[in-house]
């Protein structure tokens, strides 16, 4: 599928936005001006991670809530597992709730700073699917999950990964984001196998702007995610040229929207990694316009 092509398709598209919390007041007013950027472009949701073991469990909260009180935006928190017991995971749950928060991501985690293979609280929940469960005992959230269409680093199998996706969506997920990638027939195939074992839910790839690649390459070498030759090539001689190296990310994100889209992709996550201009323009190629535009 063409630009051309894709600039006359009108099928219906959703997207949602990911950010990080601010750990500054300067990364609070750059997450701002990027949440006021794409507001207009009324995504279904927009996600506020959680880092490491709670580590941002205030400003996580604070995040959503100002998105809730200040904005026309559906926040979703994302919410970990890992190092905490179930008690103090169900007030967070609660305190979003009566935030006016209704979507969590709802996820395992990591241990502190990736040491050592993770190993469940002993009365925390010890997976996601545990998580789940917990969650909706207290309030009928929305949930989405992560999905890993190259598998998670920890994961023995992909059919081992399926199953828990299986078991997540039976606890009660309504949709699977997937771990960021640039292969799209990869994800398609990851989809359609989805598909084939009976797991119904919109499987929403995730899209990272390449424009950090050193850090991006350090991230996919964690997380079950892949950087392939040809992509590093594209910025080989770059790391000092980040002009060149915001248009050579804009040229690779529009490349992969049409060939997402060609592969009958309606649903997009978009990890927003400080670069909303490029996520808007993006959207814009998707066939997303500002709604006061529309
Ligand atoms: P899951 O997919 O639930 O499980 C990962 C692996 O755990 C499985 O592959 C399997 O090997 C093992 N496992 C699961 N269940 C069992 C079981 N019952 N018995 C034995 N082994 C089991 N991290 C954060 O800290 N904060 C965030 O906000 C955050 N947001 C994310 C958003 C997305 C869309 C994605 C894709 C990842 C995110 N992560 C986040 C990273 C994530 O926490 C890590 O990838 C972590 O290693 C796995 O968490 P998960 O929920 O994806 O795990």
């Amino acid at each position: 599928m063409s630009l051309r092509d894709l600039v006359s398709d009108h099928r219906p598209i959703s997207v949602s936005f990911e950010f990080s919390p601010p750990k500054t007041d300067e990364a609070e007013a750059t997450l701002w001006k990027a949440i006021r950027r794409l507001e207009p472009l009324a995504p279904s949701f927009v996600s506020v991670t959680y880092g490491a073991g709670g580590s941002t469990r205030e400003r996580t909260h604070a995040t959503v809530k100002r998105i809730v009180d200040e904005t026309s935006l559906k926040p979703a928190a994302h919410l970990t597992c890992v190092g905490a017991p179930r008690e103090e995971i169900d007030e967070i749950v609660r305190g979003y709730w009566d935030s006016g928060i209704r979507h969590i991501v709802a996820l395992r985690g990591d241990m502190p700073n990736m040491q050592g293979a993770y190993a469940p609280h002993p009365q925390g929940y010890a997976y996601t699917p545990d998580l789940i469960e917990g969650i909706l005992k207290i309030a009928p959230f929305d949930i989405s999950v992560s999905c890993y269409p190259e598998r998670h680093p920890d994961s023995l199998s992909m059919e081992h990964d399926i199953d828990l996706l299986k078991r997540k969506v039976d606890a009660g997920a309504s949709r699977a984001l997937t771990q960021f990638g640039f292969d799209n027939d990869l994800v398609a195939r990851f989809r359609d196998r989805v598909a084939a074992e009976g797991i119904s839910v919109p499987i929403v790839p995730g899209i990272i702007p390449s424009t950090g690649i050193k850090s991006i390459t350090r991230m996919a070498e964690k997380s079950g995610a892949s950087v392939p030759s040809w992509l590093a090539r594209l910025y080989e001689g770059l790391d000092g040229d980040v002009e060149t190296r915001r248009i050579v990310a804009a040229a690779v994100l529009a490349e992969q929207v049409q060939e997402l889209r060609a592969r009958g992709f309606e649903q997009f996550h978009f990890y927003v990694i400080g670069q909303p201009d490029l996520t808007y323009a993006a959207c814009r190629i998707l066939g997303l316009r500002p709604k006061s535009a529309v």
